[in-house]
């Protein structure tokens, strides 16, 4: 899954996801990158979030719009990102999986969490680009 989030000079958010699906799934299987709140969600008055990973841990959650709402609440998209993936390990383990949060907020900070380590993004602001690696919950 690619997740995209970007903000304007107006401080309009936005956001767009795209997936092949997992490998391997069943025939007619959807996951969560088509489901609006679940792989991906913007609210133009708080922020942004999209997801990558096992797309039925993020639907189960609804873990795009669970981070925008916490974002909403006064946590910082990092923040989020953490009590987002807080929310699948807690009830539905993380030894076998991997989800990938990325968030963005009105103040254009970012942030991004993920179970498995590896998930990292790429932050492109004014003329530079930049590669970050992501925390994740398992070092
Ligand atoms: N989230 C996608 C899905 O479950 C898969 C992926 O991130 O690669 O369909």
């Amino acid at each position: 899954t690619i997740g995209l989030l970007a903000i304007d000079k107006h401080g309009d958010i936005s956001g767009a996801c795209t997936t092949s699906g997992l490998a391997y799934k069943m025939h007619g299987r959807v996951g969560d990158s088509p489901v609006i709140g679940a792989g991906m969600f913007v609210d133009n008055e708080v922020g942004g979030a999209c997801a990558t990973g096992l797309g039925e841990a993020v639907l189960k959650t609804l873990g795009a719009f669970l981070i925008v709402e916490l974002m909403r609440q006064g946590l910082s998209p990092q923040e989020a990102c953490e009590e987002g993936v807080r929310r699948i390990t807690k009830k539905q383990g993380y030894q076998n999986f991997q989800i990938g949060y990325l968030a963005l907020n009105k103040k254009g900070e970012h942030g991004a969490y993920s179970i498995q380590p590896g998930f990292n993004y790429a932050l492109h602001q004014a003329d530079t680009n930049e590669l970050i690696d992501a925390p994740s919950f398992m070092k």
